[in-house]
């Protein structure tokens, strides 16, 4: 074969195999668009207590590896529970996390919000004035690490539980993120991605976000002493 045909048969495999490739990568996208159109958006319903198990696996860079986890701890291992899945929800956050729960004592949830702020995701979070001052209250933990935090200013109490994950992906319940809540209490969380019903939720939040917004209530004067000492980003700006 000569040298001029060689090139022209080796150029017409390279593209033979280029376009295979396109066309695969096209083909596996169009499947998955067609079962996701057919099952709809995600829709996800979990009940707690949960079965205690160990999740050290699920704050590696990437959990979808099933590598075998190297944790000692005697909990059991590699097993799906409700809150499993509530984790794998929350850190599946690439560019934002809107959170808005009464309660937050969580070691674990605190840990994973603190796992997304260092990875860049955009934390906003909003809490109750009292219940924040709970023994083993996370909001501490994540204020002094920068994250943004409001709390409910009126005399009422904020007493949602929902999160939103990259602005599509709703997360709300009865769940408090306390450890009584997850390991103890009969409750209950949805996980969905329908836009009909995460809309008036990121509308909800952002609402409160506003409302709760410490320079509208100290505006000039000197705000009150537990103020004064948090972070610059939840200080009163004036
Ligand atoms: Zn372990």
């Amino acid at each position: 074969m000569s040298l001029r045909r060689t090139v022209k048969v080796v150029g017409l495999g390279a593209l033979a195999l280029t376009l295979s490739v396109e066309w695969l990568d096209w083909l596996r996208r169009r499947l998955r668009w067609w079962r996701r159109g057919r099952q709809g958006p995600l829709k996800e319903v979990l009940f707690f207590p949960t079965a205690i198990t160990c999740v050290e696996h699920l704050y590696t860079p990437d959990p979808r590896i099933n590598s075998p986890c190297p944790c000692p701890c005697p909990l059991p291992h590699g097993l799906e529970t409700s809150f499993t899945r509530l984790l794998r929800h929350l850190l599946s956050a690439a560019a934002s996390l809107d959170l808005c729960v009464f309660a937050f004592s969580s070691q674990e949830l605190g840990r994973a919000v603190l796992l997304l702020q260092g990875r860049g995701v955009a934390v906003r979070v909003l809490t109750d004035r009292d219940y924040m001052r709970i023994t083993g209250s996370q909001i501490g933990a994540l204020r002094s690490a920068g994250i943004c935090v409001r709390h409910e200013m009126g005399a009422v109490h904020m007493h949602h539980k929902f999160a939103v994950v990259d602005g599509r992906r709703l997360i709300t319940g009865s769940l408090n993120w306390t450890l009584t809540a997850i390991q103890s209490n009969k409750e209950n969380i949805l996980v969905t991605e329908e836009p009909d019903l995460v809309l008036p939720f990121i509308g909800e939040f952002q609402q409160l976000w506003d409302a709760n917004d410490p320079a509208r209530h100290y505006p000039r004067a000197t705000p009150p002493s537990d103020t004064l000492a948090l972070p610059r980003e939840t200080a009163p700006s004036v």
